[in-house]
């Protein structure tokens, strides 16, 4: 599959649509799900195009898994979670509906389960409330 400029988080990158960031440097962003299938649920996307993990310069793997490591410690603290689901899909036969390599990253509560995949919108309140939680827990 070829990677198509016009995919969604493409145009975050590009400041073309909105997006509730969480933070960013050279290589990756974070900012939270639109969809989230838990409270806190968020995203890293490294900025160099790729569709998946499969087709990715592995270059950008330290990077990302970096900022991966480093928000799911953020979301421990802000959500106070027991635990953290790391995802990351490849292909729409295994789910992955955007085609710009991403991580989730969920916080988990036990006996809290995970909502549908890309189900729901939230509300737009809930989503800055939860990204100001988060934003405290990285500073
Ligand atoms: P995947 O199925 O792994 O490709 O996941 C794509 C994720 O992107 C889903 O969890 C969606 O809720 C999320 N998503 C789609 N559009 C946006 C958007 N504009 N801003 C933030 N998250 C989005």
């Amino acid at each position: 599959m070829m990677y198509d400029e016009q995919n969604i988080f493409a145009r975050i990158l590009r400041g073309e649509i909105p997006s509730e960031k969480l933070f960013e440097d050279d290589h990756v962003l974070a900012f939270m799900d639109i969809m989230p299938q838990v409270d806190g649920h968020c995203l890293v996307i490294p900025k160099k195009p790729s569709v998946g993990l499969l087709d990715a310069d592995p270059t950008v793997f330290l990077p990302l898994f970096t900022a991966v490591q480093k928000l799911g410690n953020a979301v421990t603290t802000a959500f106070n979670a027991d635990g953290v689901t790391i995802m990351q899909f490849n292909g729409s036969a295994a789910g992955q509906t955007v085609f710009h390599l991403h991580v989730h990253v969920m916080p988990r509560k036990v006996g809290v389960p995970v909502k549908p995949h890309s189900g729901k919108m939230e509300d737009i309140e809930i989503i800055k409330k939860n990204a100001a939680l988060i934003r405290a827990a990285l500073a």
